[in-house]
């Protein structure tokens, strides 16, 4: 097996393989995991309960979400009475999962870009010392949003992608709980939110919406938002900042998701909740199904991944596809602002509770 791109998909995938016996070679770009990294790491309580993630690579349990209007007044304070997100301290969590993978036999080659794929169907991995060829029964592409191992393996790619950029540094702790901002401004964040999570060790501090809507580009709105980011009026922002971006894919699921030479797993298969453009949970959930899917072809061959259908599992993003649409189409501070009217309504907070602190996740397929 080739698997295209050690994030955390491509890690997990890499690791249920290995375990069961197959031999996994994992290709990945960057020369260091620790580097480069593109995520703010919020995990969910579904994943904090279904995965293993080392106790010490995530930050304390945040239990409290404010959500800001345009002009930040009379926030909707909503505190749940679970540990609803916890933020992970993202490069030793890359490398804790990374030692794992190679104990369970995974061969990690860093700084080893996938080129591309021959004609006669192997696989160029360009590194330092040139290009080398890889012949691989199944080639995995856990290779983000815009993937190219989908490209070269015929399948779908991600069309409808938001670009998101954030500053990470360490705070002292604060005089209230640990607290996830989420500022909803179209002129700030158009089609989706600024943020600030504050969990009392470090803040990150970032932007996301559709990359052509940003008044004067990305970088100009977390510029400004960070100026005065809600939450940290205790913190003087240092000099030196860790900084991550990255695209995020919001179409959903995409349909065409395995081929007989391989398939697509995480950011690459469109694996993000369109809603709230987390993709963490779903990189994990369907890095699953993939192992189970091509350890049951590599066993009995190339139908099995008839199985591994990105249409079936898409029908159930259906709720969240529509809302993400709506989340769309507020494009002016006015709107948000009368969005906010409905939020403040016991239903509007029951609603907003349900998005944020409920049960849903990934289906299951
Ligand atoms: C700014 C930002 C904040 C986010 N915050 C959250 C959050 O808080 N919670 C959440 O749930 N989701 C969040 N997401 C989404 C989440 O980070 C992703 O859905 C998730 O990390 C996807 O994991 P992945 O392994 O599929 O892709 P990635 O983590 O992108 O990994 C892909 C890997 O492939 C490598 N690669 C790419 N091309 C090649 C190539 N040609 N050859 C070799 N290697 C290659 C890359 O270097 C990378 O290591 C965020 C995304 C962004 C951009």
């Amino acid at each position: 097996m080739l698997v295209v791109g050690a994030g955390l998909a491509g890690l997990r995938t890499a690791t249920l393989l290995a375990e069961r016996g197959h031999h996994v070679l994992l290709a990945e770009r960057r020369p260091a995991l620790s580097g480069a990294v593109r995520t703010t790491g919020i995990f969910v309580r579904r994943t904090l309960e279904d995965f293993p993630l080392p106790e010490e690579c995530l930050g304390p349990p945040i239990r409290r979400v404010v959500l800001y209007p345009p002009g930040l007044r009379r926030p909707v304070v909503l505190d749940s009475d679970r540990d609803e997100f916890r933020v992970g301290d993202m490069a030793p969590l890359y490398a804790a999962t990374a030692r794992a993978a190679q104990r369970a036999g995974v061969r990690l080659l860093l700084g080893r870009r996938y080129a591309g794929r021959r004609d006669d169907g192997a696989s160029v991995l360009d590194g330092r010392d040139g290009p080398s060829a890889v012949r691989a029964r199944y080639v995995v592409g856990a290779d983000g949003a815009r993937s190219g191992v989908a490209r070269d393996l015929g399948l779908d790619r991600n069309r409808h992608l938001l670009v998101g950029a954030e500053e990470v540094f360490r705070v002292p702790p604060g005089a209230g709980p640990p607290t996830f901002h989420c500022v909803v401004d179209p002129s700030l964040a158009p089609g989706y939110l600024a943020w600030v999570v504050d969990d009392g060790r470090h803040a990150h501090v970032g932007v996301a919406g559709y990359g052509k809507r940003f008044p004067g580009g990305l970088r100009r709105s977390l510029d400004r938002f960070a100026a005065a980011p809600p939450g940290l009026e205790r913190v003087v922002r240092p000099a030196d900042v860790e900084r991550r971006g990255g695209p995020i894919p919001v179409g959903g699921l995409l349909r065409r998701i395995a081929s007989p030479d391989g398939l697509l797993v995480g950011d690459a298969a469109g694996a993000v909740s369109p809603l709230t453009a987390g993709g963490l949970d779903p990189c994990l959930r369907l890095s699953g199904h993939a192992a189970d899917v091509l350890d049951d072809a590599l066993h009995h061959g190339p139908a099995a991944l008839a199985r591994y259908d990105g249409a079936t599992l898409r029908a159930r993003f259906r709720g969240r596809l529509a809302l993400r649409h709506g989340l769309a189409q507020v494009r002016t501070p006015a709107l948000a602002s009368a969005a906010f009217s409905v939020l403040r309504t016991p239903p509007g907070r029951a609603a907003a509770r349900r998005v944020l602190f409920g049960d849903g996740s990934f289906p299951d397929p």
